[in-house]
């Protein structure tokens, strides 16, 4: 903490990876000798940088950007970049650690980073955006490459903000490196299943954890929250699993539609059109935004949050364990708080933690690596089997890892540990790197 003063995200998400450490290192009390810890925790290099632009009125506005390359024992760094107002170092951190663990759970060969900037896409015009993007990859270009660093996507960088940064990486470079980042569009070295992989991935998880327990989608109620990438494709597999989705948010306030989620119009509104969830509700017959309380109020059988951070906590939690949840799964980066993760272990509900339940994401980004080293692309099926089976591969090894020490159903150890293990085994082949 005296190390990294302020930066409360990135304690509170080490604090939970080394609590469920504490059999490994009995286990192996050379892991102390040897450091892994503090190395683990300590970024190998973090870049903070001026974004300068010029908005639509010509005035300047100054941005700070961020990107942490924190561990690069398996792979080289991988992971998004977040356009956020609260981004700030012990964001991009505690994203950046997490990505270390998710990565490693893929079973792909990539390490961890993470990226953003605190600019807020919010009300800006397209050539705002493009401006902006373009200024942030004019810096962050000398510290990419697609065997050093490969960032994508996450909250406020979607496809065209992509888009942009690639352009604008060519225009630099002159080099057509498709792998330097992911996420891209179809005609210009994406992969298909790319935009949905974190929230199929997702809703992949839960249904395994489900099965440990002989139920499924079918027939449950679920609530999602958020309405962006991810919870737009959360919501679309539930669907086809046979489950129905009653509520989604954004950072206005959640809508409730009882008769299952309109999820055409939810990708008009949001993908095309760029809009809020409120808009939904004017438009479809029998929606309302909700008045008071929050989406976890509302009885489900599974909630899937997938927004943001601390975004469901003790309380939250305490009244889905009283309305009868029996899943969580994470498409979101640590959207539960410690307060809320306890409830759920307590009571026995089946949680599946950010880093384990949304790697589908990440894995598919790996995916779209191969296809641009191998110049070649894949169908949506073949795809989508890959992402499929990696998903049911991490929850067996959760689960597995879990047992083994002692902790059947504990996804947060299984997820920590099996995590872990590979990046500490690579780390103490290289030697004190
Ligand atoms: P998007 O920008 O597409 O959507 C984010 C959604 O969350 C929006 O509905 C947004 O509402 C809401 N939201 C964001 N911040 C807040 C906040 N402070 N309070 C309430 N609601 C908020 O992002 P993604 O869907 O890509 O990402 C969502 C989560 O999933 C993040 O935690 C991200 O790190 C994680 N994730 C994403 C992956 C990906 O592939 N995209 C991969 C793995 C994890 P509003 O529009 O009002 O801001």
């Amino acid at each position: 903490v005296a190390r990294n003063p302020g930066e409360a995200e990135f304690h509170q998400a080490v604090k939970e990876v080394f609590e469920s450490l504490k059999p490994v290192v009995r286990k192996h009390p050379d892991l102390l000798d040897s450091k892994i810890l503090e190395r683990v925790c300590e970024p190998e290099r973090q870049i903070i940088f001026r974004v300068p632009w010029l908005d639509d009125n010509n005035q300047v506005q100054v941005n700070r950007g961020f990107r942490v390359e924190f561990n690069s024992a398996l792979g080289p760094y991988k992971g998004g970049l977040r356009f956020h107002p609260s981004v700030y170092l012990g964001i991009i951190k505690f994203l950046g650690f997490e990505q270390i663990f998710k990565n490693s759970l893929t079973g792909l060969p990539i390490g961890g980073g993470k990226g953003g900037s605190d600019f807020d896409p919010r009300g800006r015009s397209e050539t705002e955006i493009m401006r902006f993007c373009q200024s942030f990859m004019t810096e962050l270009y000398r510290h990419l490459g697609e065997y050093t660093d490969v960032p994508a996507g996450d909250i406020g960088v979607g496809g065209r903000e992509i888009g942009y940064m690639f352009g604008q990486y060519k225009r630099i470079t002159n080099r057509y490196e498709s792998g330097v980042l992911t996420g891209k569009g179809l005609d210009w070295g994406g992969s298909l299943v790319r935009k949905e992989a974190t929230g199929y991935g997702t809703v992949v998880f839960a249904d395994q954890m489900l099965k440990t327990k002989g139920e499924s989608f079918d027939g449950k109620r679920v609530s999602v929250s958020g309405s962006g990438n991810v919870a737009i494709y959360a919501i679309e597999k539930v669907h086809q699993l046979g489950g129905k989705v009653i509520a989604f948010s954004d950072s206005s306030g959640y809508v409730v539609d009882e008769d299952g989620v309109d999820l055409q119009l939810l990708q008009q509104i949001k993908e095309v059109e760029r809009g809020r969830v409120s808009d939904y509700a004017e438009r479809r017959n029998g929606a309302v935004v909700a008045k008071a309380g929050c989406i976890w109020d509302l009885p489900v059988d599974v909630a899937l949050p997938c927004a943001t951070q601390n975004e469901l906590d003790g309380s939250n939690a305490a009244t889905l364990i009283k309305n009868g949840v029996i899943a969580v799964a994470e498409g979101a980066n640590m959207p539960t708080t410690p307060e809320g993760i306890g409830h759920f272990q307590e009571a026995g509900i089946l949680y599946g933690p950010g880093k384990a339940a949304n790697a589908g994401g990440v894995a598919t980004s790996a995916l779209e690596m191969q296809q641009n080293a191998m110049r070649d692309s894949w169908d949506f099926e073949y795809t989508e089997e890959r992402l499929t089976k990696i998903m049911e591969r991490i929850h067996a090894d959760c689960a597995e890892t879990a047992e083994e020490y002692g902790e059947p159903g504990n996804y947060v150890m299984g997820a920590n540990i099996g995590g872990f293990r590979k990046v500490a085994n690579a780390m103490a082949a290289f030697g004190v790197v």
